[in-house]
């Protein structure tokens, strides 16, 4: 734990930690040390994790990286990073993100960006990390930490997995609770693992994975033994290769990539197939539909009268209104703006209940080739490397939301999805590969994923 804290603090360029809990960590770490002198050790005794903004954690700042929950510190703990405690993890600190995940950068923080680990060969120029989960990526990648967690409501832990060369899983929606984590959209979010290798995050995985009261959403399935799944035979498994997701303008290096996987898991003994996923190209706009309207009703109890900021106003109006306009950046303005629009009673039949029957259309797609006998579906993780600091920011929003082109149906359908490093561009940049699974069979991604690993 000294030896992290002493990176950490060695790192801070990188802005990955918004906040660093080295008394606690400390403290953390004498009772697990205690556990083991005993003889009690937990599944994660002593294990050191940095904690994604967007996790509650009990008198610890928690601010989903907005201004307008300054100050804010629950006196609660979400239900994943107690699981995690219960465990014998150990906290190192609060991650940098995207402003309630709302970004694929981490460029819309309200503490600024956070750096890539990474740089491309000969080259000095910053890279994103990707978002939202930026910081919980670069922390992983520079071994801030062993693992972290991550929230994924359209990619935010696969796309900076791939980002950064470090695993990064989605699991099915409902597999662990939401409770305590910050709403951006309910019905997609989830949180999930980010860790060095695919056996470290099916670990971390049965910690976080559990049904909770607190959430009913959350499902009440048995937790799988994920570790165990990891190096078992993936013979006779049918692997699903959607023929939409070769989009155009798709890098040759993206394309080579994919097919690199297919050519392991081939060898590995899995078949390949065909497949046809027809709904794809509406994914991504029926995405930023529903994304934002859900948004925009669960942002608006940020209103300055129950916690963080307040911009005291002549009425309780002006307050609403001084507090939000001082309170959320940019990106999340221009989400509520999009989301109370598409909600509004005029256009509520034209786009949110339209961008509804597209995701169920997407759900069907997945759905017929699952019934077809496919097991997973491999695609690459991302259309693209990492990018430069601000070279997307600066392009349009619209550039900055296609980089969620291959992670955002797996999040329409609820289904789980891993990203695994798999290989590095001609600039020696790290690239992933994604694994889409059936619901609650995240055990088959964990052992396809070691064969691309
Ligand atoms: N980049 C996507 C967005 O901005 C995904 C965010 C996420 O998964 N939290 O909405």
């Amino acid at each position: 734990i000294k030896a992290y804290l002493g990176a950490m603090e060695a790192a801070r360029a990188l802005n990955a930690y918004i906040v660093e809990t080295p008394e606690k960590a400390l403290e953390m770490a004498a009772a697990s040390d205690a556990r083991i002198a005993n003889g009690e050790q937990r599944p994660l005794e002593g294990v050191p994790i940095g904690v994604k903004d967007l996790f509650a954690t009990e008198g610890v700042h928690t601010q989903a990286a907005s201004h307008v929950l300054d100050g804010f510190k629950p006196p609660y703990e979400s239900t994943v990073t107690a699981n995690l405690w219960n465990d014998g993890a150990v906290m190192l600190g609060k991650l940098n993100m995207d402003e309630f995940a709302m970004g694929s950068s981490n460029e819309t923080s309200y503490y600024g960006p956070v750096v890539n680990p990474w740089r491309k060969e000969g080259s000095n120029l910053p890279l994103v990390p990707g978002g939202s989960s930026g910081g919980s990526a670069a922390a992983v990648a520079a071994r801030l930490c062993a693992g972290a967690t991550a929230t994924d409501t359209g990619g935010s832990i696969r796309q900076p997995a791939a980002f950064t060369g470090t695993v990064g899983i989605k699991p099915t929606y409902g597999r662990c609770s939401r409770w305590g984590i910050a709403a951006f959209a309910s019905s997609l979010d989830q949180a999930g693992p980010i860790a060095r290798t695919v056996r470290d995050a099916a670990i971390l995985m049965k910690s976080m994975a559990s049904v909770d009261p607190k959430d009913t959403t959350s499902v009440d399935l048995p937790v799988g033994d994920y570790e165990g799944a990891v190096g078992q035979s993936v013979k006779g498994l049918r692997i699903g290769i959607p023929r939409e997701y070769r989009i155009d303008g798709m890098p040759a290096e993206i394309e080579a990539l994919w097919q690199q996987g297919i050519a392991w898991l081939k060898d590995a003994g899995a078949e390949i197939v065909d497949i046809t996923l027809p709904h794809t190209k509406y994914a991504l706009p029926a995405y930023y539909i529903v994304a934002p309207a859900e948004a925009s009703s669960n942002l608006a109890r940020y209103d300055g009268v129950r916690y963080g900021l307040r911009v005291p106003g002549g009425d309780i109006a002006e307050m609403y209104e001084n507090t939000r306009a001082a309170g959320f950046g940019h990106e999340v303005k221009r989400r509520i703006l999009i989301g109370t629009y598409v909600l509004s009673a005029g256009y509520y039949d034209a786009y949110y209940v339209r961008a509804q029957k597209i995701r169920t259309l997407i759900k069907r797609d997945f759905d017929l080739a699952f019934a077809a006998g496919v097991d997973a579906v491999l695609t690459p993780a991302t259309p693209s490397a990492a990018f430069g600091l601000e070279e997307m920011a600066v392009a349009s929003p619209v550039e900055m939301y296609l980089n969620d082109v291959f992670t955002v149906t797996v999040n329409m359908a609820g289904l789980p999805g891993i990203a695994v490093p798999a290989g590095l561009d001609s600039s020696k940049l790290p690239l992933g590969l994604q694994l889409i699974g059936r619901p609650f069979e995240e055990e088959t991604l964990f052992r396809l994923a070691q064969v691309v690993e």
